[in-house]
């Protein structure tokens, strides 16, 4: 099912979220390999790698002067100081990130991350000079009990309510948190919709053109079918990025289909 062609796009982001999948020495082996590799390149594919904090510093050495960017999985909400085990938008962005995953579903339901903490670290984020990327999604819970469109609206207003832009970047990541690896991955249909509503809903808060990127089991095979749809601005891989056999398919496909349709 293809909604658009993809010349119809402009920017699209591929990110690769490591999450804790990978040690230090498996980080680095893994960004050392992807810039052996001869990756195609597209002006309109913004590729991204989010290692662990540990890991942050080696592999954006490997990577420098790569196309590749760099993001933060985390961040803490205060900047410098007496905050024991945190590490703060403004530290990330002294050490090179240009992103940070803000919000994850992991943090949300393993961590007991709220709404609220999730809106003071996209005010770091800005307030630093990194893009935010907010991860927004529903339960397999919260679906059983009707309650999708709320959830996401809940989270979209607590992002967008009075927040001040004024000419800053901030992307949305939609996780379904039963599609994310191993769950079941959505089908188009649904990712489409999901996407028209939380554009919808963003448009509510701000004038300004907010990418709404997919996530959840994306891989080489499927991820055509996402990036055709209207309203998808890139996809966010987490397990079919941490190796190379998944990874340097996952980048071939998306900027092949650019150079397919020049
Ligand atoms: C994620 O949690 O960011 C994610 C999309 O993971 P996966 O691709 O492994 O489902």
């Amino acid at each position: 099912m293809k909604d658009k062609h993809l010349t119809t796009l402009r920017m699209i982001y591929l990110f690769g979220n490591w999450k804790m999948y990978l040690d230090l020495e498996e980080s680095v082996a893994l960004v050392t390999e992807l810039c052996n590799v001869k990756l195609p390149t597209h002006e309109y594919v913004t590729l991204g790698i989010f290692p662990n904090p540990l890991a942050f510093v080696s592999v954006r050495n490997v990577f420098k002067g790569s196309t590749f960017f760099l993001g933060a999985q985390n961040v803490g909400w205060t900047s410098k100081g007496a905050y024991t085990g945190s590490i703060s938008a403004e530290l990330y962005k002294n050490a090179g990130a240009t992103y940070a995953l803000v919000g994850h579903s992991e943090r949300r339901y393993i961590f007991n991350e709220t709404n609220e903490a999730v809106r003071k670290k996209v005010e770091a984020c800005l307030d630093a000079g990194i893009i935010p990327v907010v991860c927004i999604g529903e339960t397999q819970k919260d679906k059983d009990a009707n309650k999708k469109e709320y959830r996401l609206k809940k989270q979209i207003m607590k992002v967008f309510e009075g927040l001040s832009l004024d000419r800053k970047e901030i992307i949305i990541a939609y996780e379904p948190v039963w599609a994310i690896w191993p769950g079941t991955p959505c089908n188009p249909e649904e990712a489409r919709d999901t996407h028209e509503l939380i554009h919808a809903e963003i448009a509510k808060y701000t004038d300004t053109k907010v990418p709404v990127i997919y996530g959840g089991s994306v891989n080489a095979e499927n991820v055509e079918q996402y990036l055709s749809l209207n309203g998808v601005d890139g996809v966010l891989p987490g397990h079919a990025s941490t190796k190379i056999d998944t990874f340097v398919p996952l980048i071939e496909h998306v900027i092949g289909l650019f150079r397919a349709n020049p």
